[in-house]
């Protein structure tokens, strides 16, 4: 994201020796694998990993939050709660290896409220890129909500939904679709977010959703 106040990089994705430890210890029947390095990504849209001023992941899992590795120079910044978690977990393939000296900035979640969310925390200056806590994939996933001058909403839910379709069905259906670690925390965070989109028109974008970057490109809302 080209914000006025920095490039922001949400969700930096795995590093390539992040990647081989995770299939060395994969035995469930999924694979993942680089399709693009961060260097084509960022070289797409003209820019550089030293035009990052802020990477941000929303978890702690390997395949959002190994990429900050690649940025020495930019501020990255971990909810304090999601950190604990990171450095707690047994399960190294589910969470980076931390490496020695690797020091984020850690950060909590204030009580200001943004809409249904109890707690947020904005990044930027002008108040337009905030955190909002969305637990239950993990304990301390974050969002990031992004509002424009129109007062629409992007929300960049991380692993909260596989898909906004599904999401969307969750709302609708007022239960739970797929599998949460802590489905009550899932169900709470559901309701904070479907709150937020019948208040303002949101752009609901799940990290692993193929559509999300058409819906990004149209400003499709939910
Ligand atoms: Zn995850």
């Amino acid at each position: 994201m080209e914000h006025p106040e920095g490039v922001i990089l949400i969700d930096p994705g795995i590093t390539k020796s992040s990647l081989a430890q995770v299939s060395k210890g994969m035995k469930i029947g999924w694979r993942m694998q680089v399709d693009k390095s961060i260097d084509a990504g960022l070289g797409e849209v003209g820019l550089t990993r030293s035009d990052v001023r802020w990477v941000v992941p929303t978890h702690g899992h390997v395949d959002h939050a190994s990429g900050a590795l690649e940025f020495p120079a930019a501020a990255v910044l971990v909810h304090g709660r999601e950190y604990d978690y990171m450095r707690a977990f047994p399960w190294r393939v589910a969470c980076p290896k931390l490496p020695r000296g690797w020091t984020p900035s850690l950060y909590d979640l204030e009580r200001r409220p943004l809409g249904p969310f109890d707690r947020s925390l904005p990044l930027t200056d002008d108040g337009r890129v905030v955190f909002v806590p969305t637990p239950g994939h993990t304990p301390g996933s974050v969002s990031v909500v992004v509002r424009d001058g129109n007062d629409r909403a992007l929300f960049f839910s991380g692993d909260h939904s596989a898909s906004a379709e599904i999401f969307a069905r969750e709302c609708a259906e007022d239960r739970l679709i797929q599998l949460y670690p802590s489905p009550k925390q899932a169900r709470h965070t559901r309701d904070r977010i479907c709150g937020f989109r019948s208040e303002t028109p949101t752009v609901y974008l799940p990290a692993h959703d193929p559509g999300a970057a058409r819906r990004l490109e149209t400003w499709e809302t939910l």
